[in-house]
C-alpha cells in the first residue's frame, strides 16, 4: 500500500447532516483525504430520513453512492475488492451484516470507525448488537474510535481488537476561524438539550448568570424544556445553523463546553464543539474529564471549571489573558486537530494494518520505486525465531512484525527494561511464547533444547540512566549474553543477528560515521559498560563467524524512536515529547547544539529484518539509522510545533562523554540491503505523540522523564 489510496467507506450518512454528527465528521475527513490525493467511494444506505433531508448530493472530494439493501451492496463488490482499505462506520443500518460482508469481500484491511464509542460499548454491555457484534471486533483489522485512552485498551484487551486507535473529530480551520464581530455575550453555550448535561449547564452557566447580572449569556440549541427559568441576562437561541457557528463564537468572550455523561465516564472523548470553538480562537471554559489535557493544554489553551465560582473567576480574567488562551487553543487546533491530522492518522494506521496483514517482511526495492515491497517469508517452513530482549522497545516491534510473517517467535527477556505491556499484541498470537530468563546466566534447557532458524540478540538496556544503573550487568549482558546466544546459534544452526550500536563510535572524530571508522571511545568512563560491552559483543560475533561456527549479521543501530518508548527512560525523543505533552519544562543538556539522527521504529525493524534475511556472504557490520541529522534544539522546536505545547526549555549540564555529533553513513545499507528509512521526522513524531496521547494512562500520568541525560544510546 503506497502512494495514493483507494478507500471505500460504508457510513451512516454523508449526504445529510440532519440529526446526526456523522456527516460533518465524514465530510471533513474525506475532504482532507482528497486533498492528500486519495480516492474515496462513500456508500450510504438509502434511508428515508436522510433521503428526505439531504444537504449534499454531489461532493467534489469523493464519490457518493447509495444502496437500498444488503443485496444492493453486491454492485460494489468489485470496488471493495480493489480497495486498499475499507471502513465501516458505526450506526450503519444492518451494520453487523454490512461489516461481515465487507470483511468477506475486501482483500485489504477492513476497519471499524466508531463515532459513538461509549454508546457502542454500553450497547454491547446490554447485549445490543444493533450495528456491531462484540465478536466481530477481533475480526476488524483496526478499530478507529472517537474515544481514546483506557477505552482503546479495553477494546484490545477485552474485545480482542488487533489495533484500537483514537481518531477524534476535528475542525476545518479555514471554515472555523476568528471573525471580527461585536461581542454580544460574555459566555455562550451551543448544544442540544440533554438531561445529563443540564445539571452542569445549570451550575456553570445559569447560576453564573444569576450571580453576575451585569454580564450577558447565551444558550443556543433545540429541545430545552419550556419550564426552565432562564435568568433575564441569558439569551436563548433555538437554532444556530452550522454555517453561523463561527459568527456565534466570535460574538462570545468565552464559550462553555459541557460533555455528555457517558463521554465524561469514558474520558478522552473531545466533542466537535471543542475543536470548532478553539479554531475560532474563542476561549473555552470546559467541564473536567480525563484526557482533556491530552487534547488541549490546561490553563494555556483551555480553561476548566467545576463550580460557578470557577466560571466567574474565568470571566473576570483580563482581556490579554483571555486572548492568549483563545490564541493558544487555535494554535493547538492548527498543529494537532485539523482534518488533515486525522487523515494522516487514518492513512498511517491503514498502512500499518496492511503491513500487519499482507506484508510481513519488508524488503526495500529502492531502485524501482523508492518504496518497499512486501516479501513473504517462505510460509511452508514457518521460521522458528528467538528474540532475546523481545519485551523491550525494539524487540517487541520486531516480535509483532515476525509474527505477522507467520513465524513462530520465542521471546526471551528478563524484563529489566522491557515489559509485558509491550507484548500485549504478541501474547494474543498462537505462534508466540515468552520465557523470562537472564541471558547473562547459562540459558535454561527449555530454551537450549529447541531448534531455531534465526536468533536476534536485542537484549541490553539502551538508555544511559538504565544501562548505567548496573554497569557490570550491562557489560556482562553484552559479553556473556552474546556468548550464550552464539553457542545456541551454533548448536541449532541458526543465523545470528547482534543489535550493536552507534555508541561503538564513541564521540566520533569522523563525521558522518561509516562502518570502516574504528571509533573514539573512552574505555573507563560511565558509558563504557555499554559502548565497550557492545564492541566486545561485536568481536565475539565476528570471531564466531571467522571460526566457521555459524552465520552472523551485525546491525549498528543509531537512535531510534517511536511508540512504546518509555517516557521515563531518559532517551531524548521520549523525554522531549512527554515533557511537551505534559506542559513541563523540556530538559536540554548543554546548549542543545549537539546533533542526533533519529530513525522511526518501523524503518528500523525493516532494516533489521532485511539484514537478517540478507542471503549473500557475511556483509560485516552495517549501520542502520536515519541520516537526517538535527540538533537537539531543532528536535525540541519540531516537537513544540507538533504538540502545540508552550513548554519552556530548561538547560542542564552535558553528561560525561556525551557525543557531540551523530549521523550514520548508510551507503552500505543502501547498497547491500537496498534499505533506507522512509518515515519523515514529522510523521514519526506525530505517531509517537499519538501513542503517548492515546495511552491508557494519558499524558497527564505519563511517568515523568528521568532527570538523567537526554542523550541516547
Ligand atoms: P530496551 O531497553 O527497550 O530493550 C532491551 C530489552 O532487553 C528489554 O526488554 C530488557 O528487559 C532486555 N534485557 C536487558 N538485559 C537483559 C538480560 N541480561 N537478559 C535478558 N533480557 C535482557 O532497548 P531497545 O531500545 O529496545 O534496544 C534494543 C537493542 O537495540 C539493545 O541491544 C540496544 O543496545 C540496541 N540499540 C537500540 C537503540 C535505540 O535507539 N533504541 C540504539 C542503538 C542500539
Amino acid at each position: 500500500m503506497s502512494g495514493s489510496l483507494k478507500l471505500v467507506i460504508l457510513g451512516l450518512s454523508l449526504s445529510s447532516s440532519w440529526g446526526n454528527g456523522h456527516a460533518t465528521t465524514y465530510r471533513a475527513l474525506l475532504k482532507a483525504l482528497a486533498a492528500r490525493g486519495h480516492d474515496v467511494l462513500f456508500l450510504e444506505r438509502n434511508a428515508t430520513w436522510y433521503a428526505a433531508h439531504r444537504d449534499l448530493t454531489d461532493p467534489d472530494y469523493c464519490r457518493l453512492a447509495f444502496y437500498d439493501d444488503l443485496a444492493g451492496l453486491e454492485r460494489w463488490a468489485e470496488e471493495v475488492r480493489g480497495a486498499d482499505a475499507v471502513i465501516v462506520g458505526s450506526y450503519v443500518p444492518e451494520g453487523v451484516a454490512v461489516g461481515r460482508w465487507a470483511r468477506e469481500t475486501a482483500v485489504g484491511p477492513v476497519a471499524f470507525y466508531d463515532i459513538d464509542t461509549p454508546v457502542t460499548l454500553a450497547k454491547l454491555g446490554r447485549g445490543d448488537e444493533e450495528y456491531l457484534a462484540a465478536d466481530a471486533i477481533a475480526d476488524f483489522d483496526l478499530y478507529f474510535s472517537f474515544t481514546g485512552g483506557p477505552t482503546l485498551d479495553r477494546l484490545e484487551r477485552i474485545f480482542g481488537s488487533p489495533a484500537a486507535r483514537a481518531l477524534y473529530c476535528s475542525a476545518d480551520p479555514d471554515i472555523y476561524r476568528p471573525l471580527e464581530a461585536p461581542r454580544r455575550w460574555d459566555l455562550s453555550y451551543l448544544g442540544t438539550y440533554s438531561d445529563d448535561r443540564q445539571p452542569v449547564l445549570e451550575r456553570l452557566l445559569i447560576e453564573a448568570a444569576r450571580r453576575a447580572p451585569h454580564l450577558k449569556f447565551a444558550v443556543a440549541g433545540p429541545q430545552y424544556p419550556a419550564d426552565i427559568a432562564w435568568p433575564a441576562n441569558v439569551e436563548r437561541l433555538e437554532h444556530v445553523a452550522p454555517a453561523d457557528h463561527p459568527a456565534f463564537y466570535a460574538a462570545s468572550r468565552f464559550t462553555l463546553n459541557v460533555t455528555r455523561a457517558d463521554m465524561v465516564a469514558a474520558g478522552f472523548s473531545p466533542s466537535i464543539r471543542l475543536f470548532e470553538a478553539a479554531a475560532c480562537a474563542t476561549p473555552i471554559i470546559s467541564d473536567v474529564w480525563d484526557g482533556l489535557d491530552t487534547v488541549f493544554g490546561l490553563g494555556q489553551e483551555i480553561l476548566t471549571a467545576t463550580s460557578t465560582d470557577d466560571v466567574l473567576a474565568a470571566l473576570d480574567l483580563p482581556e490579554a489573558e483571555r486572548d492568549a488562551i483563545g490564541q493558544g487553543g487555535r494554535r493547538r487546533v492548527l498543529t494537532a486537530h485539523t482534518p488533515t491530522h486525522r487523515a494522516e492518522t487514518l492513512e498511517r494506521e491503514l498502512r500499518a494494518a496492511a503491513r500487519r496483514r499482507t506484508a510481513p517482511l519488508m524488503t526495500p526495492d529502492l531502485k524501482t520505486s523508492g518504496t518497499r515491497e512486501p516479501m513473504m517469508l517462505d510460509q511452508t517452513t514457518k521460521r522458528r525465531i528467538l528474540v532475546a530482549g523481545g519485551a523491550g522497545f525494539l524487540g517487541s516491534h520486531l516480535c509483532d512484525r515476525l509474527l505477522d510473517s507467520g513465524a513462530r517467535v520465542l521471546c526471551v527477556d528478563n524484563l529489566l527494561t522491557g515489559s509485558m505491556d509491550n507484548l500485549r499484541q504478541a501474547l494474543r498470537r498462537p505462534n508466540f511464547e515468552f520465557i523470562e530468563a537472564d541471558i547473562v546466566e547459562p540459558l535454561p534447557a527449555r530454551i537450549t533444547s529447541r531448534a531455531f532458524d534465526r536468533i536476534y540478540n536485542l537484549a541490553c538496556p539502551a538508555s544511559p540512566p538504565l544501562y548505567q544503573a548496573d554497569p557490570e550487568h550491562t557489560l556482562l549482558t553484552s559479553v556473556l549474553g552474546t556468548k550464550h546466544l552464539l553457542d545456541l546459534a551454533e548448536k541449532t544452526g541458526a543465523r545470528f543477528l547482534l543489535s550493536s550500536t552507534s555508541e561503538i563510535y564513541g564521540d566520533p572524530h569522523v563525521h558522518p560515521q561509516p562502518e570502516t571508522y574504528w571509533g573514539h571511545v573512552n574505555s573507563t568512563g560511565p558509558r563504557a559498560c555499554y559502548d565497550e560491552g557492545k564492541r566486545c559483543a561485536e568481536t565475539l560475533t565476528f570471531d564466531f563467524s571467522r571460526a566457521g561456527r555459524g552465520e552472523v549479521r551485525v546491525a549498528r543501530i543509531f537512535n531510534t524512536y517511536g511508540p512504546r518508548l518509555s517516557a521515563a527512560d531518559g532517551r531524548v525523543v521520549s523525554s522531549v515529547v512527554s515533557q511537551a505533552l505534559a506542559g513541563d519544562d523540556i530538559t536540554v543538556f548543554g546548549d542543545g547544539s549537539q546533533t542526533r539522527s533519529f530513525c522511526y521504529v518501523d524503518d528500523m525493524i525493516d532494516g533489521l529484518i532485511a539484514l537478517m534475511e540478507h542471503d549473500g556472504p557475511e556483509p560485516g557490520p552495517i549501520n542502520l539509522g536515519n541520516p537526517a541529522e538535527m540538533t537537539v534544539n531543532e528536535l525540541v522546536e519540531v516537537v513544540l510545533k507538533i504538540t502545540g505545547s508552550t513548554s519552556r526549555v530548561k538547560r542542564m549540564d552535558l553528561p560525561v562523554d556525551d557525543p557531540k555529533r551523530r549521523r550514520p553513513d548508510i551507503a552500505k545499507a543502501q547498497t547491500v540491503l537496498g534499505w533506507r528509512p522512509i518515515t519523515t521526522l514529522e510523521q514519526g513524531l506525530t505517531a509517537t505523540m499519538n501513542w503517548f496521547d492515546g495511552r491508557a494512562d494519558g499524558a497527564a500520568s505519563i511517568p515523568k522523564p528521568a532527570a538523567e541525560p537526554a542523550a541516547v544510546a
